[in-house]
């Protein structure tokens, strides 16, 4: 009995739907919607071919990322304060649909295996923290090596860590980062 009702409730709901698909809006609709999934996954290829380019050709410069340090077996992510890889993102076990295009370009790149052991910075540190030192740096003092890098990466950071500052200098400090306002992995 149930199931007789269901199926007449599903049978209305198709003829309800068939009706629809002849509304000239409704038709537009699918229209666009076609239309921008299709051009999604265009912009998608283009945007994942640049940033692959771009990883490829850095030369990169790691930082550790705060991790679980409580955990002995935990490795910690590492993240490049010039391109923006991060390692830890397969750990961090998110949807592919759930990814922004960057973070799918970093999912692609990791699959041919990323190379951490070579220039490393020896500190702990956020990574929108580090790229917006790095970005900073680098307006200044555009093309340095990567031991140069370091040495001015190191500095800066700790000068914004040896500060402490209130919350209405931390949110102008961020600012001029060009962090979002409501940054606080200073640490
Ligand atoms: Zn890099």
């Amino acid at each position: 009995m149930e199931l007789e009702i269901l199926l007449k409730e599903y049978t209305k709901l198709l003829e309800e739907i068939e009706i629809m698909k002849k509304d000239d809006s409704v038709v537009k609709y699918c229209c666009l919607q076609e239309k921008r999934e299709a051009l999604y996954e265009q912009l998608r290829t283009i945007y994942i071919q640049k940033k692959l380019q771009e990883y490829n050709s850095c030369n990169h410069l790691w930082v550790e990322m705060p991790g679980e340090e409580h955990s002995p077996i935990y490795v910690n992510a590492v993240g490049c304060i010039k391109c923006g890889i991060d390692t830890g993102l397969r750990k961090r076990k998110k949807k592919l649909e759930d990814m922004s295009l960057e973070e799918q370009a970093i999912m692609e790149y990791s699959k041919v295996g990323i190379n951490r052991s070579l220039d490393f910075i020896d500190v702990v540190c956020d990574l929108n923290l580090g790229r917006a030192i790095f970005n900073k740096i680098n307006e200044q003092y555009p093309g340095l090596d990567n031991r140069t890098l370091a040495q001015y990466f190191v500095t800066a950071l700790n000068d914004i860590r040896g500060i402490e500052v209130n919350e209405e200098r931390q949110k102008s400090r961020a600012k001029r980062l060009g962090l979002s306002k409501d940054f606080k992995s200073w640490k």
